[in-house]
């Protein structure tokens, strides 16, 4: 007899992308089982201060439409809960260290934003962040197994079985969210390349018997880089060519002894409390799926954590990922929809690197890197300039070519406020499609229930409207097909068969 394949998807890491993917999958009705290799998810690198990771635009309007923000924003942390980043006369955020200022940016370069409860950047403890997913994702009914690091897979033409632990699972599918080092990356044979390591870097939590030898803030230095934050919290870059990076322990002796070299003073440590290092080499998969194995993360692009986008980068990823998967596997899905999801996230993924190769060519120890940095001071605080990297660092100016079409077509969705006081993202918590209808049209309405649940009609004004008479959203919140003047019937319904597939006939 045929045994049934007893898991939909196994997800190997439940680091913050594999279980906000387990999330995404699991709330559109598929079974699925986490296999993470450690046995216990905490560690002080992902508390304060190591563990502060800065979450990008797309990253909070995400959480925003699957209601993870106001349990963020609630959650508690060691200075009093997750921080609005937007304040007055703050900085936005910064390029190699060096910083644009909030009130400099101009907001009106995105007229498709609209204020509200996700148009921020948002600070959180990655401790905190995955505590979070992984009590939704169990709430959800998905498995986590704990120290369960996964070994091996062969695939089938039907399933996936995967080892980890002397034991065997088998599923429908395989997604290796198994970070930098991925496993499933390297067994499944996926091409990987990119540009190798210039420099290790440090993070450091030390005691000093001399502080006042280094001042604080970011340095460049004929050494290399270091910034340097009271009490004790070092970060530096040594140009070494990575080749310091898990090679050896690291010792107290071995951070002053680059500490001084990259500051120039003779700082004595008289203790080191806790260290990481870190490299900017960047590597990208060629491709995202090879048959029934998917990557998705760290898993999929490596490169240095300048400029903090490493986790947005994967939870786009997921976001993405989770509803083209999920449509693939109910059997409903149309052509190309899985292959859509490379092709929109390679991109992406392609282009956070090279931010990430600029800002190693800002910080080398040469005249050229010094002159660099002087003309992007210059440039950083412009309006221009500000708003230029503003786009970047926030990824506010995010569109997949989805071919043509309306200018919204591609793009988040603006998170309307409707009549009944509802925000748009809040609408999307099914994870379903959705046509959003001012007019309240009839033909649309029709037009919609063509696809089912996979579609939902919302027929509602807005406070403001942008414009817009109709749009239609995936369930990534990206926008399929958007109407400012009377809506084109036969252009929405190709656009809903593009991204949802076949429909029942009117
Ligand atoms: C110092 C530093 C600062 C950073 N700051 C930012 C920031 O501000 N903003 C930002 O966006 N990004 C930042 N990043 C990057 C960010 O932390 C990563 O991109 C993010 O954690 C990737 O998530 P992931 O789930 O893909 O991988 P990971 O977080 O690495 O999770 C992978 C999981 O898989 C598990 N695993 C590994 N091998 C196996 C296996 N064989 N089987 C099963 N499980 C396995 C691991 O134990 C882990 O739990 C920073 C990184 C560093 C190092």
């Amino acid at each position: 007899m045929h045994n049934p394949i007893p898991h939909d998807v196994i997800i190997a890491g439940a680091g913050p992308v594999g279980l906000f993917l387990a999330c995404e999958l699991r709330l559109a009705g598929l079974s699925v089982l986490v296999l993470e290799q450690a046995p216990d998810p905490r560690s002080p690198l992902k508390r304060l201060p190591f563990g502060m990771r800065g979450l990008s635009v797309p990253t909070t309007e995400a959480f925003h439409r699957r209601d993870l923000l106001s349990e963020m924003a609630a959650a508690p942390s060691k200075d009093g809960g997750a921080h609005w980043a937007q304040q007055q006369r703050r900085p936005g955020g910064h390029f190699a260290g060096i910083q644009f200022y909030l009130d400099a940016v101009d907001m009106s370069k995105w007229p498709y934003r609209l204020p509200g409860p996700a148009g921020t950047n948002l600070l959180v403890e990655m401790e905190e962040l995955e505590t979070m997913l992984a009590d939704r994702a169990t709430a959800m009914g998905v498995g986590i197994r704990r120290g369960l690091g996964v070994e091996g897979f062969t695939q089938s033409g039907d399933d996936v079985t995967v080892r980890a632990g002397g034991e065997t699972f088998r599923a429908g599918w395989l997604v290796g969210c198994d970070g930098g080092r991925s496993t499933v990356r390297k067994l499944g044979g996926f091409g990987f390349t990119g540009t190798d390591a210039e420099f290790t870097g440090y993070t450091a939590e030390v005691e000093l018997a001399d502080p006042d030898k280094l001042s604080p803030g970011r340095h460049y230095t004929a050494g290399g880089m270091y910034t340097y934050a009271r009490p004790g919290t070092i970060a530096m870059v040594d140009f070494d060519n990575g080749a310091f990076h898990r090679s050896q322990p690291v010792t107290t002796e071995h951070v002053q002894a680059v500490l001084r070299r990259v500051s120039g003073t003779d700082v004595t440590l008289t203790a080191l409390k806790l260290a990481t290092t870190w490299t900017d080499r960047a590597y990208l998969a060629a491709t995202y799926r090879q048959g029934r194995v998917l990557l998705a993360g760290d898993a999929a692009h490596i490169h240095s954590p300048l400029g903090g986008q490493g986790l947005n980068l994967g939870l786009g990823d997921a976001m993405n990922l989770g509803w083209k998967l999920a449509a693939t596997i109910r059997g409903d899905a149309p052509a190309g929809l899985l292959d859509s999801y490379f092709e929109e996230r390679h991109p992406v993924a392609a282009q956070v690197l090279d931010w990430s190769r600029a800002q190693v060519a800002l910080m080398r120890p040469s005249p050229s890197s010094r002159a660099l940095e002087a003309i992007i001071r210059d440039l950083i605080g412009t309006r221009d300039g500000a708003t230029y990297f503003a786009g970047r660092v926030w990824s506010v100016g995010l569109r997949y070519d989805l071919g043509g079409g309306h200018g919204l077509v591609g793009r988040s969705a603006p998170d309307f406020e409707l009549s009944d006081r509802t925000r748009l993202g809040e609408r999307m918590r099914s994870g379903h499609g959705l046509l959003l209808d001012f007019n309240a049209s009839p033909a649309l309405q029709a037009l919609t229930t063509r696809w089912g649940g996979r579609i939902t009609y919302v027929a509602a004004d807005a406070r403001e409207r942008l414009g817009l008479n109709a749009l239609l959203v995936r369930p990534d919140g990206f926008v399929a097909w958007a109407a400012d003047g009377e809506p084109d019937l036969e252009e929405a319904t190709r656009a809903a068969s593009r991204w949802f597939g076949d429909a029942a006939t009117p």
